[in-house]
């Protein structure tokens, strides 16, 4: 738009110039260069509009026609200039009167002129006769008037194209007139003197009469055409063309711009119009927008985050162990898994920890209530028992020679039997008593309502009850138990004493064998509370309480020493003397069995390593627990104590019971195997005592049997024990392994050995266990010299 208005601006200026130069032109029509100008500039116009004809805005607009007849005006302008123009320059087109004065005036004044010369010459040649002096006056008085006359017009006219005074225009005109009038009363009254004019003086003023009226009558033209505003061709050219030319292209050019402005104005109000209906848009949009996202929210609320908020909450009660919330139904299938799979896990944690709450508080192989749990139950025993000023029994029951069930038989039968003995105990006692398992083959019953004598009843009742047989399989086992009960509120007002107390009494019973007994404090300090012993044990280990004693062992052919077994030794200091079997027992229950081992290996594995240093090649024989096969490190650190004392590993013999291998059997020929793959030889211990098939031993890296000192200690008196030996050297010969005795006590019994071609012998004929400096002096003594050759003296 702005472009349109460009051009309609410069089209303006450039007619305008036209005008001026037009207006220039015609005040001064010898400065032709003018009138290029307006040409120039109309030329200008016009190739303007042949551009607007070109412009998208006026084709799409349907202004062409507009463009057209602006056009057609300036060409119209142009042509009109033109005209005018040559007509400026034509003064007889310019002025029409000066046309008027030629055609009208010239002629009859110069004949007028003519006329009157010949009439006063002919009246002059008569002058002298008649009137003819009188006539001649009056001809020259009408030459004089007719002289002012043509003056009086030269002025007028001179006045009038000129423009010196128009004012003076309608004065002189007057003059004229009166000029005239005065003229024709003289020429009238001449010619009424016909007779006394000459012949060619009276036709003279006759003709003067005419010419002059002629001339009056053109004068009146030419003062009408003054008069009438149309003197100049130019002015009324311009009048009648020019200026309606421009005004015809001013309007034309004004439309055309107030089209431009209008569709300027109309393109403002569409856009502002298309602005507000986008923006109603939009609010509109927006609204919708945000309509939705409310209704999104509302019902995502309703079908999800409310269930997730519940879920929530029963996650966190869950968590927090309150009760649970009340699932809604969910209506999306995402939110109902959701749902499910947390009821679904609510109810499998309830179910576990139902399990781990049962797992805690009973055993896992008889399902009998736990230690802890018959400890709440005391609990509560004693609190009702306090109240109601009754009384209660705790028994504490461990089976007699069970461990060597369980070691020999194996395993899974121990665990049967267990079991066994669990549902006996329940089916033997009453609904309100509680039987629960210790651990091991440790069982603890709470006899509600009880005093002594009942108490002494129900242990009666249990005693005769685990004496039936029990079958387990093909096997007929019998069991016995020892009993050791306490009494609420007798023997203790709370739980721990209570247990201490029926256990010392169990210990007491095992001790002597008397079925079941009853807490004695006197029995209190002889019995030593088991746990204390425990942790002397741990101190004693931690503390280099225990000791190693060393018992040689001879080779029977060359009587040399070939080796000796290191046994554990432990003095306690209140208590005395504890037998190793029992230091080992004690160990196998609490795991301090483990270090304990290793101990007694580092032990007997540096003194056999310093007597090689001393010269005395002997073996070392240590005992493993049926624990050991349960240590994994057992077999690297053997392994890292031969290296540190640099003994070879094939001086190295590991004793092993028949039942210690049963217990596990897998375990013991893998790590077997591995000891076996060092150079570690291995013994089989107590030999005879257990029930080893030949086919089970064929399968272990053995070196050699270890016939169980009863044997041969019995050997001398009983036959049977004789063919026992017998038969045990042959097998371990036929299986090529070294026969050692244990227990050799006498000369006699040497003598059968050596006869029977036993390898070796160990017992107190050749020396008992004694403390390493008691060793290495009876080495040297035996020796005869302090290392060197191992041959007895
Ligand atoms: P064991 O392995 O059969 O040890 C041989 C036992 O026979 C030793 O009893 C020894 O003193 C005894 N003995 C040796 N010669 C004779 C004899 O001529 N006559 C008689 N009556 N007895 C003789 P000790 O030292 O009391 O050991 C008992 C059991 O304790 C050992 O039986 C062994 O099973 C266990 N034991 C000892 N020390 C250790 C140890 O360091 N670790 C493990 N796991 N068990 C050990
Ligand atoms: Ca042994
Ligand atoms: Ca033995």
């Amino acid at each position: 738009r702005n472009q349109l208005l460009d051009f309609s601006r410069n089209l303006r200026i450039d007619l305008l110039q036209s005008y001026k130069s037009l207006h220039a032109f015609l005040l001064d029509p010898s400065r032709t260069e003018l009138r290029d100008k307006v040409h120039a500039h109309l030329h200008n116009a016009i190739g303007a509009t042949q551009q607007l004809l070109g412009d998208p805005w006026v084709i799409t607009q349907g202004q062409t026609a507009t463009v057209t007849a602006l056009r057609k005006g300036l060409e119209q302008l142009a042509s009109d200039s033109r005209h005018l123009e040559e007509t400026r320059l034509d003064p007889e087109r310019q002025y029409p009167s000066l046309a008027a004065g030629r055609v009208y005036l010239q002629p009859n004044r110069n004949a007028f002129n003519n006329d009157i010369a010949l009439a006063i010459s002919e009246t002059a040649e008569q002058v002298g006769e008649g009137e003819s002096l009188d006539i001649y006056d009056q001809l020259l008085e009408a030459r004089h008037l007719w002289d002012q006359m043509i003056s009086n017009f030269r002025l007028y006219l001179a006045n009038r194209v000129g423009s010196f005074d128009e004012g003076s225009l309608p004065i002189q005109a007057q003059a004229i007139d009166t000029l005239y009038e005065a003229l024709q009363q003289k020429l009238a009254s001449l010619a009424a003197r016909e007779d006394d004019l000459g012949f060619e003086t009276a036709i003279a003023v006759t003709d003067m009469q005419q010419h002059a009226r002629q001339w009056h009558q053109g004068f009146q033209r030419v003062h009408t055409i003054h008069k009438s505003g149309t003197w100049r061709a130019d002015a009324v050219l311009v009048k009648t063309r020019i200026e309606p030319d421009l005004d015809l292209i001013t309007t034309q050019l004004r439309d055309l711009e107030n089209l431009i402005a209008d569709a300027t104005a109309m393109d403002m109000q569409t856009l502002s119009d298309i602005a507000r209906t986008q923006t109603r848009l939009s609010w509109l949009i927006g609204g919708f927008g945000i309509l939705f996202v409310i209704l999104l929210l509302i019902s995502l609320d309703r079908l999800v985050f409310r269930h997730l908020r519940m879920l929530t909450t029963a996650i966190e009660n869950e968590a927090t162990g309150k009760d649970g919330v009340t699932l809604p139904e969910a209506r999306f299938s995402e939110t109902g898994n959701l749902l499910d799979a947390f009821r679904s896990m609510s109810r499998q944690i309830h179910e576990r920890q139902d399990d781990l709450a049962h797992q805690a508080m009973h055993d896992a192989l008889t399902g009998l209530p736990n230690r802890s749990l018959l400890g709440d139950r005391l609990e509560q025993a004693i609190h009702h028992a306090s109240r109601s000023r009754g009384g209660f029994a705790l028994m504490v029951l461990d089976l007699d020679r069970f461990k060597e069930i369980n070691d020999s038989l194996g395993h899974p039968v121990g665990d049967t039997l267990l079991c066994e003995v669990g549902k006996r105990l329940c089916s033997t006692l009453r609904d309100s008593d509680t039987v629960a398992r210790f651990g091991g083959d440790e069982f603890g019953v709470l006899i509600s309502d009880a005093d002594a004598a009942s108490a002494a009843v129900a242990a009666q009742k249990i005693r005769d009850a685990l004496a039936r047989t029990f079958e387990i399989g093909q096997l007929k086992l019998h069991v016995a138990a020892s009993i050791g009960i306490s009494l609420y509120p007798r023997d203790g007002q709370d739980t721990q004493t209570l247990v201490q107390r029926a256990d010392v009494a169990m210990y007491v019973a095992k001790k002597n064998r008397f079925g079941h007994s009853f807490y004695d404090a006197s029995q209190d300090e002889f019995t030593i509370g088991r746990l204390t012993l425990i942790n002397d044990l741990r101190d004693a280990l931690a503390q280099q309480g225990l000791q190693l004693y060393y018992q040689p062992q001879m080779d029977m052919a060359v009587k040399e020493v070939v080796g000796a077994e290191a046994l554990l030794r432990w003095e306690h200091p209140q208590h005395g003397f504890i037998r190793p079997d029992e230091v080992v027992n004690l160990a196998e229950h609490t795991g301090l069995i483990i270090p304990l081992t290793h101990w007694v290996l580092e032990e007997a594995i540096a003194a056999c390593s310093q007597w090689h240093a001393s010269g005395w090649r002997l073996s070392i024989a240590a005992n493993l627990s049926v624990h050991s096969f349960r240590d994994h490190e057992l077999v690297d650190i053997i392994d890292a104590t031969l290296q540190r004392h640099r003994l070879p590993a094939e001086y190295l013999v590991l004793e092993i019971t028949e039942g210690t291998m049963m217990a596990d059997p897998a375990s013991a020929i893998e790590i077997l195997g591995r000891l076996d793959a060092m150079g570690v030889r291995l013994s089989i211990d107590d030999f005879g005592t257990g029930f080893s098939s030949l086919a089970y031993l064929k399968q272990l890296p053995v070196d050699e049997l270890k016939i169980d000192r009863s044997f041969v200690m019995n050997m001398e008196h009983d036959p049977n024990d004789e063919v026992i030996v017998r038969s045990t050297i042959d097998l371990a010969h036929n299986l090529r392994l070294d026969v050692t005795a244990e227990g050799v006590e006498t000369e006699s019994g040497w003598e059968i050995l050596a006869q029977l071609g036993c390898d070796n012998a160990q017992g107190y004929l050749v020396c008992r266990p004694i403390p390493r400096n008691e060793f290495d002096n009876w080495l040297a003594r035996t020796t005869g010299r302090a290392g060197g050759e191992n041959a007895v003296g």
